[in-house]
Parts: structure tokens; C-alpha cells; sequence
């Protein structure tokens, strides 16, 4: 039996178990890959107050890391399959474990394009980690399928190596910000496929091309590449909490201002929560809150 379980342990989950130790809560993180989360997906980050130019996200993980453990919380690399928020108690391949109270901090995952050849071609040309797989594309042609913020910032970083890179997105306009389209404006590498969608990805044993069609027309066209990078949007790590939680219908968890959730003494904070701006400072501040009101629900203070 622990105080308060957290389970995710990328920055909101670091950032609640920071406050949760600091507040000497007794804490048990479960983390079911490497610590960090998506945002290792990037390599760095360059709006984080204070910082100018860029941080690495590798570097700022680990600083978190260092912090939390310097104040005695106890990580198990483990997946959480199951949640009874009336015992708040947690269920992993292992075993259970249950705590006073808990704070769901899973994030999200990238959504599919779910168009044929994408399951086949995935680590043979599909990728969703330009950080990971950038570099395998030196003087190579690449796709990427998308228009927000991060389709800019991968795109900024293939450009790096690759001979070209294609931004395919199905409006005629990027929703990514401002600072971020100039710079991909100004790249003579990067061109723009707009108002068009991929159908299909196509290539015996890697990507050789993938099909694209019009918005609204019946014309399709190959474009050939060597790779495709899919940045879509996120899906919320959320599976293990339906029908336990108020969910909205994307699946992102509804909490409160104070990160409530539904049940009682069930915290829930970053980008597995429904809310409006998902950047990693959104995240640290919803995993300060989430440690803070699973205090005051643990101890009955404020009450
Ligand atoms: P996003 O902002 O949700 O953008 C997803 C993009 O994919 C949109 O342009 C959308 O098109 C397109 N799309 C969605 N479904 C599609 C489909 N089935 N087929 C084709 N295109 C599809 O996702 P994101 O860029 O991954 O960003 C996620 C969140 O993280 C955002 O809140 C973003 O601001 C934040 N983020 C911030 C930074 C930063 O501040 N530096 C960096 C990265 C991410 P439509 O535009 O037509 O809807």
C-alpha cells in the first residue's frame, strides 16, 4: 500500500512525482517504457520559458530524472493493464498494487493513417520518429503526412539529411505556428503536397512511393520516397481506463481544474487529459496541480 501511485512517467508524471516526493508522499511510479515519454520523439524543445535557443530533450528528461530521484520514489518499469478507482489499486502483468490515492500521467500515442501498407512498411520506411530514423535518410527523398506543429518541426529536422522532403496535408493551409511555417518556407529542401491525402504506401520489402488523391477529386498521383513519416495527431494512452473514467469521445480523460477526474482520489494529468493546449510546460504544470490535489485528498487539507 503507497500514499500515491503515478503511472506515465514522461514530464507530467516526473513533475507530479517531484511534487508528490518534495511533499514526502510515499510514491510508487510505473512506467511501462523508458522514461520520458513521447517528447523523446523530438530532439529538442525551444519554447520552454527561460531557455533561449534550444534544449535538448534528452538532456531535460534526464534532469528531471535526477531530480525525482534524489527524493526517494520508487520507479518500476512496468505496464498498468487495469484500474478500480474504487480501490484505487492498479493491476500490472506482476501484480496489484493500490495507494491512497493515484494520477493517471499515460500520454498519448501517434494516430495511424490506418491506409494500406503502413503496418506492412513500418520499420522498412514508415516511421513516426524523424529523431529516431532521421538520419537513415541522408540524400534520401522523404514524405511526411501532416500540417500541425509537429509535421513543421520533423520536417525541419529531416531537411537536415534528407535530398527532399514532401509535406503531404489534406488543407490548404498548416495549422503549425507561425515561427514554424516561415522556417519551413524558407528551406529549399522541404516542398508542400496540399489539399491531398496519402491512400496508400507502396514497396515490396521498404518504401519505394505512396499514392495520394486530391481533397474532393478522383485524381490520384505517385510521389516516390524512400520514407514516409506520419504525424498525424496523438490518440490518448487511455485504454485501460475506459468505462472506469469520464472519458471524452476521443478517449481523453476529463478532469477538473485541480485535475480530478471523475473518482475520487483518481488524478489525471498531460496529454492523456482533455484540454487545450498540449505542450510540455502544459504538462508539468497539470502534473504540479495533479501532486498537489492528490495531497490534499490523501491528508484532508483544504478540505
Ligand atoms: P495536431 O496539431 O493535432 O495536428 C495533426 C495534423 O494532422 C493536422 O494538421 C490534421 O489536419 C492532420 N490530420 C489528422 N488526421 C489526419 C488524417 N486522418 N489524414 C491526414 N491528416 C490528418 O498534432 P501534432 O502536430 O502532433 O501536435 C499535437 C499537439 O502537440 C498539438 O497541440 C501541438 O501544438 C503540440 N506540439 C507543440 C509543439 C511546439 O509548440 N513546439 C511541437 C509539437 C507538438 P487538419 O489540420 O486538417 O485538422
Amino acid at each position: 500500500m503507497h500514499d500515491l501511485i503515478i503511472v506515465g512517467g514522461g514530464p507530467a508524471g516526473l513533475t507530479a512525482a517531484l511534487y508528490a516526493g518534495r511533499s514526502r508522499l510515499e510514491t510508487l511510479m510505473l512506467e511501462k517504457m523508458a522514461l520520458g515519454g513521447r517528447i523523446l520523439m523530438s530532439e529538442t524543445i525551444e519554447n520552454f520559458p527561460g531557455f533561449i535557443g534550444d534544449i535538448s530533450t534528452q538532456g531535460l528528461i534526464k534532469r528531471m530524472e535526477e531530480q525525482v530521484s534524489s527524493l526517494d520514489i520508487k520507479i518500476e518499469s512496468e505496464e498498468v493493464l487495469e484500474l478500480d478507482p474504487k480501490l484505487k489499486s492498479v493491476k500490472t502483468h506482476t501484480g496489484t498494487y493500490a495507494a491512497s490515492a493515484i494520477i493517471i500521467a499515460t500520454g498519448a500515442r501517434a494516430r495511424k493513417l490506418n491506409v494500406p501498407g503502413e503496418d506492412k512498411l513500418t520499420g522498412r520506411g514508415v516511421s513516426y520518429c524523424a529523431t529516431c530514423d532521421g538520419p537513415l535518410y541522408k540524400d534520401k527523398n522523404v514524405v511526411v503526412v501532416g500540417g500541425g506543429n509537429t509535421v513543421a518541426e520533423e520536417a525541419l529536422y529531416l531537411a537536415r539529411f534528407a535530398k527532399s522532403v514532401n509535406i503531404v496535408h489534406r488543407r490548404d493551409d498548416l495549422r503549425a505556428s507561425a515561427i514554424l511555417q516561415e522556417r519551413l518556407k524558407e528551406n529549399k529542401k522541404i516542398n508542400f503536397i496540399l489539399g491531398n491525402v496519402v491512400t496508400e504506401i507502396s514497396g515490396s520489402n521498404r518504401v519505394e512511393s505512396v499514392k495520394i488523391k486530391g481533397v474532393g477529386t478522383a485524381g490520384e498521383s505517385i510521389v516516390t520516397c524512400d520514407g514516409v513519416f506520419i504525424y498525424i495527431g496523438h490518440e490518448p494512452e487511455t485504454d485501460f481506463v475506459k468505462n472506469k473514467l469520464k472519458l471524452d469521445e476521443a478517449g481523453f480523460i476529463m478532469t477538473g481544474e485541480d485535475m480530478a477526474t471523475s473518482e475520487e482520489g483518481v488524478f489525471a494529468c498531460g496529454d492523456c487529459r482533455k484540454k487545450s493546449l498540449y505542450q510540455v510546460i502544459t504538462a508539468c504544470a497539470d502534473g504540479a496541480v495533479a501532486a498537489d490535489s492528490a495531497y490534499r485528498y490523501i491528508t484532508g487539507e483544504g478540505k
